[in-house]
């Protein structure tokens, strides 16, 4: 080290060797969930020692060193982010940058089962959107893929979140065999509430004890089927994120399709990932790597910190490839969903 960085490189925004600005943090703020999806854990997942966890304080100092680095969008995730206990103080610390102008938004990922609790509270924090992810309708297969979730639990939560004013994206993951043939009702059920519905692929992360073969649909398969009844007109947004929308004629609503498998979102990627470690990932395709608790706990300023983040952003790779091994039906990034966020 020469001498600590100037005020001004603690602030300096992120740019990583491909020009790409860095202006999204995903923040994983547990491990821990109150649900099982079966392409995302296993029945028996172990998770982390409760000490291996970064404090909430810490990641609130974590995200605030980011964001004067930058980043304008926060988006809480796990694991389920509301079964970690007080997660709220920490949302309403970080809303303070959304008063001082400093973020633009605060939003989380959430399986709703918590939400019809915390929906008043989190309006109340400047949050205004969240995502809530649904596969089915369906109470049963709701109970077999989340491995003992509750249906209406998710479905009171969303409605909760909507009386309180957030507004309320879906996303589903598509499951062969599972809920590839209700997609068209989840996304009349979503349009019909106003609420944009997001498919996502099946991305082979984490050992999860079952071929992720057998769970594989090509969204570009069920894009072809919808097409054949609903009218998808090409929206021209670039979210800087995976997810390419269409317009539906025929319900008025948003559809987005996020397909890492089959198409490469990543030159316009301007996001990265912590978990709730300290963990950075610059990429969520890749096992690439930097632990920001070990700065963070060496000193109570942010030098140090920095100094890590700007040399992980400067390694961040161009893109990613999944692939699924076929011929050993493994994993091709070995850390699973819950730890890095989605
Ligand atoms: N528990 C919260 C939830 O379910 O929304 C937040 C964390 S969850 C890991 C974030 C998103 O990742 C969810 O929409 C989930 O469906 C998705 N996901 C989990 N495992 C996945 C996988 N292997 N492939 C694709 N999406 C996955
Ligand atoms: Fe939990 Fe979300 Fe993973 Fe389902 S997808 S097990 S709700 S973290």
């Amino acid at each position: 080290m020469n001498g600590s960085p100037s005020p001004d490189q603690l602030t300096r925004p992120m740019v990583d060797p491909f020009g790409r600005t860095i202006r999204y943090l995903r923040v994983s703020v547990t491990d821990r969930c109150d649900l099982r999806c079966f392409y995302c854990m296993s029945e028996d997942m172990t998770f982390l020692p409760k000490k291996d966890l970064l404090t909430l304080e810490e990641l609130d100092r974590l995200c605030s060193a980011f964001i004067a680095k930058g980043v304008r969008k926060i988006r809480l995730t796990g694991g389920e982010p509301l079964v970690r206990r007080n997660v709220m103080s920490l949302v309403r610390s970080l809303s303070r940058h959304l008063g001082s102008g400093a973020l633009d938004e605060l939003t989380l990922t959430t399986n709703g089962s918590q939400l019809a609790r915390f929906a008043t509270e989190l309006r109340d924090c400047g949050v205004r959107r969240v995502n809530v992810s649904l596969d089915t309708l369906d109470a049963q297969k709701f109970c077999a893929i989340t491995r003992w979730g509750d249906l209406d639990k998710v479905l009171a939560g969303i409605e909760a979140a909507r009386d309180a004013g957030l507004a309320v994206k879906i996303n589903a993951v598509a499951l062969k065999n599972m809920n590839e043939e209700e997609i068209p009702a989840l996304m009349e059920w979503a349009h019909g509430k106003d609420m944009a519905l997001t498919l996502i692929e099946v991305m082979p992360m984490g050992d999860i004890g079952e071929g992720r073969i057998d769970q594989y649909v090509p969204l570009s398969l069920l894009r072809a089927r919808l097409a054949q009844h609903y009218t998808l007109t090409d929206l021209d947004e670039d979210t800087g994120g995976p997810a390419r929308y269409v317009r539906v004629a025929e319900t008025g609503g948003k559809l987005g399709f996020i397909t890492p498998m089959t198409h490469n979102f990543c030159e316009s990627c301007n996001r990265v990932r912590i978990t709730c470690t300290g963990t950075l990932h610059t990429c969520l395709g890749h096992e690439d790597a930097s632990d920001l608790r070990k700065p963070l706990r060496a000193s109570p300023d942010d030098d140090l910190l920095s100094a890590t983040i700007d040399r992980a952003i400067g390694l961040k790779p161009k893109g990613h490839d999944f692939i699924i091994d076929r011929r050993h039906n493994r994993p091709s990034v070995s850390r699973h969903m819950s730890v890095t966020g989605g």
